[in-house]
């Protein structure tokens, strides 16, 4: 089989803070995230996805929260490490397809940076990398504005 797909979803309440981490981009917002690392939902998302697409387990295993190492990690080390594993067993991301669900901040001015910070990290070209946002018209979590949420799809190809 030369094509494997995955999926991946994360969510991290909002707290005390001026900004958050978004696909890499540092967004300016009046609350931050309660997080481990530096919260980034849609790396964290796109982890996941990488790593189920070759069933390598999700992002927990490889970067536990108990991991000293990890306190306020740069989320994009974490994709690039994904990227490390997909590539040394011989495959790439061919595409991947972020959402990010939240009410506020806004995710369209800082969209097309956070598809160049993931298409650097993964070696691709921007072209294969959608960033799009949506609210849940004020419904749930995410409608009360209490935390924030991503789902990411990506397709594998062989190298
Ligand atoms: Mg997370």
């Amino acid at each position: 089989m030369n094509i494997r797909i995955g999926q991946g979803y994360d969510v991290h309440a909002f707290g005390e803070g001026d900004h958050v981490m978004i696909g890499g981009v540092r967004v300016p917002h009046e609350r931050g995230v309660l997080a481990h690392s530096d919260g980034d939902v849609v790396l964290h998302a796109l982890c996941d996805a990488m790593l189920g697409a070759l069933a390598l387990g999700d992002i927990g295993v490889h970067f536990p929260p108990s991991d000293q190492r990890w306190k306020g990690a740069d989320s994009r080390v974490f994709v690039r490490h994904c990227n490390e594993l997909l590539r040394e067993r011989g495959w790439c991301v061919g595409n991947a397809d972020v959402t990010v669900v939240c009410e506020r901040p806004k995710i369209g001015p800082h969209a097309q940076a956070m598809r160049e910070a993931i298409a650097v990290d993964l070696g691709i070209d921007i072209d294969a990398i959608s960033v799009k946002a949506t609210t849940s018209e004020r419904l749930g979590f995410t409608g009360r504005g209490e935390g924030i949420a991503a789902l990411a799809a990506c397709l594998l190809v062989r190298t």
